[in-house]
């Protein structure tokens, strides 16, 4: 697009339910670079049963962050895949400030952290209204962003379910859990000179085109 560059190693900061990986599909599709969702990669572990993923449930469940050391070696393990040669999405990591140094120390760079900003109040409503897909992982809301048709993916035609962790009280524990450990990294990236933040409010399309805008290098 006229020649202007983009950037291409990517993350996506938010609260639960600030529309990340909403708007990471879309830019998977149009980009060509793979998300890289910590938390797809630890719900796979746990249906898995894998060790790692054993040990991460109880975390997931209570909405409490899994220890930096295993969602580490996921991250490391999945950006060594060839695909994310050309450039990646994170979504949902890093998620303290501990991760985000662990990146840095592995001499992982990012070239831009594109924050979506919605209020507290209407994350709760976004949570417990939404649907997953099982194959692909495409979000949807049950009144804000519904299926063509009820319970399958447009996407992919899979099937959509609800996330045990998406239920009330544990929500208000992410929430939680996001003020005091994740908001910490707004600073951080400010400081480093690489943070975007875009309005998370309003149509998913027009939130999208904003985004697009926040990556022009
Ligand atoms: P995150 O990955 O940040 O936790 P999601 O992308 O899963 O968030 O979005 C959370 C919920 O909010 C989903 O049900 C999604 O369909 C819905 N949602 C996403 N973007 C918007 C928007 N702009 N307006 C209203 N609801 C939205
Ligand atoms: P959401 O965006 O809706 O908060 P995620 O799918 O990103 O949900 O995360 C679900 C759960 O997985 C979190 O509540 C946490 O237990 C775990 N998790 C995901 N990413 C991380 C991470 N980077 N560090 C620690 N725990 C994580
Ligand atoms: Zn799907």
């Amino acid at each position: 697009m006229n020649g202007s560059k983009f950037a291409t190693r990517l993350m996506l900061l938010g609260a639960p339910g600030a529309g990340k990986g909403t708007q990471a599909v879309r830019l998977v599709d149009e980009l060509g670079i793979p998300q890289i969702s910590t938390g797809d990669l630890l719900r796979n572990a746990v249906a898995a049963g894998t060790a790692l993923g054993k040990e991460a449930q109880s975390y997931m469940g209570a909405g409490k962050l899994v220890p930096d050391e295993l969602v580490l070696s996921l991250v490391v393990a999945r950006l060594a895949e060839p695909d994310a040669a050309k450039g990646y999405i994170l979504d949902g990591f890093p998620r303290n400030l501990s991760q985000a140094e662990a990146l840095v120390s592995r001499g992982i760079v990012l070239d831009r952290v594109l924050s979506l900003d919605v209020p507290k109040e209407a994350l709760m409503e976004r949570l417990t209204g939404r649907r997953i897909c099982r194959a692909c992982q495409a979000s949807y809301h049950l009144s804000f962003n519904p299926t063509k048709v009820e319970g399958i993916c447009d996407r992919c035609g899979g099937e959509t379910y609800q996330r045990k962790d998406d239920s009330a009280d544990v929500i208000a524990n992410r929430l939680d859990v996001y003020e005091a450990q994740t908001a910490p990294l707004l600073d951080y990236y400010e400081k480093m000179g690489i943070l975007r933040r875009v309005n998370g409010t309003g149509s998913i399309e027009g939130i999208y085109a904003a985004l697009k805008d926040a990556l022009v290098m």
